[in-house]
């Protein structure tokens, strides 16, 4: 198959010295850059990495040099290349385009005055926008940086600034070398920005960045959590924070959540700053969860990078796991090991139930794929999950201990999948590749069957699917996690049988660390229900969404899942509720075309939530667990779905005698979501308009359009599907949410999905270099019902399969959604019997 060519191997870069003049106004800039480097026995020519950029010259060791540019790449040639060191110089310019990478423009509004900042994201490959170089992880090097700007800016790059003058009415900004690092960590913001600062024990200058326009004290939280999280790292990898400062920027317009740039990390507003008064402890622990995953990148990803996009999970599954770590130690009254064993845990089993999905560590063959492999259910999801299920294996010290040996030995180097092993073997004095490089080269994982004759217990292992699926013959080592202490540690084997030694509910995969489901015969499934009070949080809330996840697979009936949720109405754990909350949702696609039955269960969740609900009210009370306050949101969210009059007047008079800011931000979206869905004319929606315009909050605007597009009435489905392309209400990084939220909205689902498809010319335009463009077949399958729509489906996306950065998800999404509709119609009689005999 063909592979992508690593330039790194004709030259090898080793220092750069870069110049680069900004023209904001004028939406253009220029440089030149000059490389050192040494070419490789047998190199004709030299080649670098440039893309959309207009190159004006190149010398070779001081002489002019020939070049041709192609899609991607710059020829240099010139007769005197051999083997060994060069100085090659290429004068360069480019223009600045809104696409949210490369160099590019951020759009607020401050005062009532339009303003912009300029800033980058270069990763995965997009540095070749901004200058030609060799982009690719694996070709590290030092950088010399200067800028040159307008006046009356501040400047950012990835090290301190060295030397800053006014030349020419240009700001020029130099900056520190950096030490040896990729080009996809490069970073630059330019702009008008207030900043928060603090230092940390090592000295290390902490600096939190926002515009003016956002409140300054929504930047204490991050400032206080991005120290304490450096600090944190510096102990537990034994290396300390490699550079002298630690930038974090909030822009009004960034693609993904946040983008870990060595010494500048970028983020999305939402995913750094929180309102102490109208932001939710949801967002204030996403945030924390966002801060601490990229500052524990400055290590890994960093400091220490993988030498292919292959090996990506090296960074993002490392980073989804120590984002945990590092927030349970910080805010240890969180228990966010739960949040963990639910979001990720959930996200991870569901994706990885699909025939085709990609494994942890997998080939890229076109430079438009690397794209495609930050899939956020595999490579941080999962993959954080097997290196849970390490740490827990080998045990947390060993495990740190591995992760010291690696830093010290690999620091500013670049590694492989084995170099890791390699350190945790060394540190266990066990055969960690053994045990991890099927998990990391296999897609899919395991259902562990578990049955017992007489006191004998069998286990058998089978890859488990949801949808249809080639046969597969794939084992894995299995951490059994067992309460039996008969039951072995690990399992290799297709199948075991061993003689039970205890009379207690039968446990397996204690705390959910590993990755694989179980499936209990109905009498071990009932002695655990007996004794469900007995079970951990984790094991409890565990045990219900793997009933779920068999129910997707057709290995037990949806309709069972109604008696199972009633063994947990004395629950009150928030995380608990979370999966009961997913469970009642995988009961609300069999209902959705039948109201009589729709109703029933309605009914059924009002029920189940009314005693927590009773217990919580409407209120925060002072000085109550943070956990009841997010299970607050999930009850009073099921009391509402339960359409009881008194509820829904209740709903009523909190929102007339509440301004919107005042609200709870915990209950703050169900609150106006539910006015929206029972407004009778469009005045709320006017009033929410003009709000969302109106607010400098993130989180308020991000709740207005969640409750606004949830409308039931037609001409407002109309009226938003109307403003989803003006960029002055929608922006470009918000539009996704939007269009799904709209998606999923089954009063709007017809619509917003024709609405999709007519304006794919406009979405491809303008999310098509993006890292988010491959989630639009993914959750277009995610939101679509019914056999007609899967027509509908392959009908159009089926001619985009070869475009490289969809295909995989098209192929998907088709399984899934095939999947979905067999589930339905499978099930959908005995769930609605089991509602009417309730
Ligand atoms: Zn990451």
């Amino acid at each position: 198959m063909q592979t992508v060519a690593r330039l790194i191997q004709t030259f090898v870069p080793e220092h750069y010295q870069l110049s680069v003049s900004l023209d904001r106004i004028g939406r253009t800039f220029a440089g030149t850059v000059t490389v050192n480097g040494a070419s490789v026995v047998g190199a004709k020519n030299i080649v670098l990495h440039a893309k959309d950029l207009v190159i004006q010259s190149a010398t070779f060791d001081g002489k002019q040099a020939d070049f041709s540019l192609d899609d991607q790449e710059l020829t240099i040639t010139h007769p005197d290349i051999t083997e060994g060191d060069h100085v090659v110089v290429v004068g360069f310019s480019g223009t600045i385009t809104d696409g949210m990478h490369g160099l590019y423009p951020c759009y607020y509004e401050h005062e009532g005055v339009k303003k912009e900042l300029l800033a980058t994201q270069f990763e995965s490959h997009h540095a070749r926008e901004a200058f030609p170089c060799i982009d690719e992880p694996e070709a590290k090097a030092t950088f010399d940086v200067t800028l040159s700007t307008e006046q009356g800016v501040v400047v950012l790059g990835n090290m301190p600034v060295k030397d800053q003058r006014v030349e020419n009415d240009q700001l020029v900004t130099t900056f520190d070398t950096t030490p040896r690092m990729s080009s996809y960590l490069l970073a630059w913001v330019v702009g008008e920005l207030q900043k928060k600062s603090a230092t940390t024990k090592d000295g290390v200058e902490v600096n939190i960045y926002a515009t003016p326009a956002q409140s300054s004290d929504s930047l204490d939280f991050a400032l206080d959590i991005a120290t304490r999280g450096i600090e944190f790292f510096d102990d537990y990898f034994g290396v300390p924070y490699p550079l002298p400062k630690s930038d974090h920027v909030a822009l009004p317009d960034f693609s993904s959540g946040a983008m870990e740039n060595w010494g500048l990390v970028t983020y999305r507003e939402i995913a750094l700053l929180t309102d102490p008064k109208t932001g939710s402890l949801i967002t204030r622990q996403q945030a924390a969860l966002t801060i601490t995953h990229e500052i524990s990148h400055q290590w890994f990803g960093n400091l220490v990078t993988m030498k292919w996009w292959n090996d990506l999970w090296l960074n993002e599954s490392f980073a989804n796991l120590m984002e945990y770590v590092c927030v349970d130690a910080l805010q240890p009254d969180w228990e966010i090991w739960l949040d963990q064993a639910t979001y990720e845990v959930i996200q991870a089993l569901r994706r990885d139930s699909l025939d085709g999905v990609q494994a942890i560590q997998t080939e890229v063959h076109h430079p438009d794929e690397i794209a495609t492999i930050f899939d956020p259910s595999i490579v941080y999801a999962k993959g954080g999950r097997l290196l849970r299920m390490l740490q827990t294996y080998m045990g947390e010290e060993v495990f740190q201990a591995g992760l010291k040996i690696y830093f010290k030995k690999y620091a500013y180097q670049n590694t492989e999948a084995n170099d890791l092993w390699a350190s945790m073997s060394e540190a266990s004095g066990q055969d960690i590749g053994l045990l991890m490089n099927t998990w990391i080269s296999q897609s899919g994982y395991p259902v562990l069957s578990v049955s017992q004759e007489g006191d004998q217990i069998n286990l058998q292992q089978e890859q488990f699917f949801v949808g249809a699926h080639e046969p597969s013959e794939k084992l894995w080592p299995i951490p059994l996690g067992a309460s039996d202490q008969n039951i072995p540690r690990l399992m290799s084997e297709r199948q075991l049988t061993v003689s039970r030694s205890s009379d207690l509910p039968l446990v397996i995969n204690h705390e959910s660390t590993a990755h694989f489901i179980t499936h209990y015969t109905p009498s071990l499934l009932a002695e655990l229900l007996g004794g469900l009070a007995t079970l951990s949080d984790i094991d409890r809330l565990k045990l219900l969404n793997e009933q779920t996840l068999l129910a997707q697979a057709s290995r037990i009936s949806s309709a069972e899942l109604l008696p199972l949720l009633a063994h947990y109405k004395e629950e009150s754990v928030e995380a608990v509720w979370d999966i009961m909350l997913v469970a009642l949702n995988e009961l609300k696609k069999f209902v959705e075309n039948d109201m009589t039955i729709e109703n029933k269960l309605r009914a059924y969740a009002g029920n189940l939530a009314e005693k927590e609900f009773n217990r919580l009210g409407w209120e925060v009370v002072p000085g109550e667990a943070e956990s009841d306050t997010k299970l607050r949101s999930i009850v009073v969210g099921l009391i509402i779905y339960s359409e009881r009059p008194e509820i829904l007047a209740k709903v009523a008079e909190i929102y007339e005698s509440t301004p919107i800011e005042d609200l709870d931000p915990n209950l703050r979206v169900n609150i106006i979501g539910t006015m929206v869905r029972y407004a009778t004319d469009q005045t709320i929606i006017d009033t929410l308009l003009a709000e969302h315009q109106k607010t400098t909050s993130s989180e308020l605007k991000e709740d207005i359009a969640s409750a606004i597009t949830s409308t039931r009435n037609p001409e407002v489905i109309q009226r938003l599907l109307g403003i989803l392309k003006d960029p002055a209400i929608v922006r470009p990084q918000d539009f996704m949410r939007w269009f799904v939220w709209l998606l999923r909205n089954r009063y709007a689902r017809t619509a917003t999905w024709r609405w999709g498809r007519d304006e794919w010319p406009w979405m491809e335009e303008t999310f098509g270099g993006d890292k988010s463009y491959d989630s639009f077949p993914r959750y277009v399958a995610i939101c679509l019902m019914t056999p007609a729509q899967l027509e509908e489906y392959k009908e159009f996306f089926t001619p985009l399969l070869d475009q490289v950065s969809l295909k995989r998800n098209i192929e998907l999404g088709i399984l899934e959604l095939s999947s979905k509709i067999e589930h339905i119609a499978r099930d959908e009689a005995a769930v609605h019997k089991a509602l009417l005999d309730l």
